[in-house]
């Protein structure tokens, strides 16, 4: 098929010659129960070429299972369309399998019987479906176990099973939608490093492999290539290529900055993406990139307080993912919170984990004043704008400030919205932290009443001091 126009897209992600599968703006509506129509993923270039490995990643809901349904013609879209081999994907002859995060085995066919299912419903003779699946079950680590049922398994073997039952019929493309989710960390990490060197020693004739992934470091572990949803409807915020050599070091530099990157991306739905790192050149020195102003994230000192609580309930240190499931929050929503601890200095990010800071244990040890107090040492301490603010009012005699006094600093560096939910965020941690209050009627700026009480105070001199002190 001949294109006479390259379409106009903000993505670099198409289009794609010799791709293998490619989504044309794709679409997804669901009808709710209510007969409200919602979107789901709205208009969507992607393709899947030849050679790689595509990590899709996006906060839960954002539609990344709903995509990969999609491109494996298992669910039309409501509108655009999906090319297979650049024919219809409803007409093509696909070759795909699916491996999910509940295994989706049979419970009543045994290992061997599960991988064989495929190839039975493909017409494949017995014979040679016995002696692929045997192969298939050698390659993945499983001789011994054909005669084992799945319930006799653990989650990690279970797996296994999935991924062998996917590859016995040499799938042109692999898709997965979080296969490692449902494992314990280590069964996790193993089963990724086989199947990368399964990918690697080019054994199965797989040309591609599509991987739906809530996690930022699987999908710099194994990806060649990583596309980030946001949701409400699915949209690509960010489409780049990872360059790291195979095996990645999570400790290395360009990986810790590549986790770093799609963090941000992730936490702030509303920025427009930066460029994903450079990872040949020698990264720039931080305070070059960073803005004057830090980005306040917005969550509340509450939220703070109480991630910081559960954290420390925790022994201090916890995967980021683990705290949202715990909470039953969605990752979107705790990661901003987890963004303003970190800005405090209350906690640290290391590979996906959040780690507790001295600072802020003595915060979750402490009661709600003391809590305030910290918070204000804190937020003068790291955040500009807070103690832009404090400043001023301290400084002028009223100690009043408008507040486009600083609306006008931050328009410089953000969108008039931004600078507005910025400034939103700024007065509620300033007013918990008791460093300044805002009169709304007035749109200014105002000392908290304890401290215009201690200025006027100090003041009036001496006589009230004295009287203070009966
Ligand atoms: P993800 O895999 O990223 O978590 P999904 O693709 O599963 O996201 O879902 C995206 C959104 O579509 C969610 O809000 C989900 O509730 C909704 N959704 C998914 N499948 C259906 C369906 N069959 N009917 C109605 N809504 C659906
Ligand atoms: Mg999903």
């Amino acid at each position: 098929m001949q294109e006479a126009t390259a379409s106009n897209l903000t993505q670099s992600s198409a289009p794609a010659p010799g791709a293998i599968i490619r989504a044309e703006k794709v679409e997804k509506y669901y009808t709710q129960p209510s007969q409200n129509r919602i979107q789901v993923i709205s208009a969507t270039d992607l393709s899947i070429l030849p050679g790689e490995i595509l990590a899709l990643l996006g906060p839960s809901g954002s539609g990344k299972s709903t995509m990969l349904r999609m491109l494996t013609g298992l669910s039309t879209p409501t509108a655009g369309k999906v090319l297979w081999h650049e024919a219809p994907i409803a007409g093509a002859e696909t070759n795909v399998s699916i491996v999910f995060q509940s295994f989706a085995l049979f419970p009543w066919l045994t290992v061997l019987e599960n991988v064989e299912a495929p190839l039975q419903a493909r017409g494949v003779d017995q014979e040679e479906r016995h002696a692929r699946s045997m192969k298939m079950l050698d390659t993945v680590g499983l001789d011994g176990f054909e005669a084992a049922y799945p319930k006799e398994l653990s989650g990690g073997m279970k797996q296994r099973v999935g991924f062998a039952r996917a590859l016995v019929v040499e799938p042109e493309v692999l898709f997965m939608d979080e296969p490692f989710s449902a494992l314990d960390v280590l069964t996790a990490e193993n089963l990724r490093s086989e199947l990368l060197e399964l990918w690697a020693k080019k054994t199965m004739p797989t040309k591609a492999v599509f991987l739906v992934t809530h996690n930022i470091e699987e999908a710099v572990l194994l990806a060649d290539r990583i596309v980030v949803l946001g949701r409400n409807p699915g949209h690509i915020r960010t489409d780049f290529r990872v360059q790291l050599a195979h095996p990645r070091d999570r400790k290395s530099e360009a990986f810790t900055q590549l986790v770093d990157y799609i963090y941000k991306v992730l936490t702030r739905p509303d920025v427009v993406p930066a460029e994903a790192p450079d990872q040949q050149a020698e990264p720039r020195p931080r305070d070059q990139r960073q803005m004057h102003y830090q980005m306040l994230p917005h969550a509340r000192p509450g939220g703070v307080a109480g991630l910081l609580e559960l954290l420390l309930d925790k022994g201090g240190r916890d995967d980021i993912y683990h705290l949202a499931d715990d909470l039953a929050f969605e990752i979107d929503d705790l990661l901003p919170i987890v963004d303003a601890a970190q800005l405090l200095g209350f906690l640290k990010v290391e590979e996906g984990d959040a780690a507790i800071t001295p600072s802020g244990t003595e915060f979750a040890n402490s009661e709600i004043l003391r809590q305030k107090e910290l918070f204000r040492d804190a937020a003068v301490e790291n955040v500009l704008l807070l103690r832009q603010i404090r400043r001023a009012l301290d400084a002028k005699s009223d100690h009043t400030v408008p507040e486009d006094f600083f609306l006008d600093m931050l328009d410089e560096q953000f969108s008039e919205e931004e600078s507005l939910r910025q400034m939103e965020t700024a007065v509620t941690w300033g007013r918990y932290a008791e460093l300044f209050d805002f009169d709304a009627s007035r749109r200014r700026f105002v000392l908290p009443d304890a401290a215009e009480e201690e200025i006027a105070e100090k003041n009036d001199g001496d006589a009230h001091n004295s009287e203070d002190g009966e």
